[in-house]
């Protein structure tokens, strides 16, 4: 768990916390992006993804959520299918109906 402080960010650890803080930092999540050299990046990855900030993992970067990116034109989503199904529903009641009165 990380300590709070009272300006809600981060402050460099400086001594014997510093000293205590390491071996996590070196056990920390690496990047392990390909880097120019062929090897694997070794930079930490930013907190919560798997990539450091030089590798997409900078805030901001990547895709929004459910990649709201990747949508052209809702077709294909849940509620626009749910609605041509009602749709098709209701339209079958009707053609029994017709066919009942018939
Ligand atoms: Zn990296």
């Amino acid at each position: 768990m990380r300590s709070q402080n009272p300006f809600g960010r981060r402050v460099p650890l400086t001594g014997g916390a510093r000293q205590e803080a390491l071996p996590h930092a070196l056990v920390s999540p690496r990047c392990g992006a390909k880097t120019r050299l062929g090897g694997a990046c070794r930079s930490p990855a930013v907190r919560g993804k798997k990539r450091c900030r030089m590798h997409g993992g900078a805030q901001g970067s990547g895709a929004p959520r459910a990649n709201r990116n990747a949508r052209k034109h809702g077709l294909f989503t849940r509620d626009a299918i749910a609605e041509r199904r009602q749709i098709q529903a209701l339209l079958g009641e009707a053609r029994k109906l017709v066919e009942e009165i018939k």
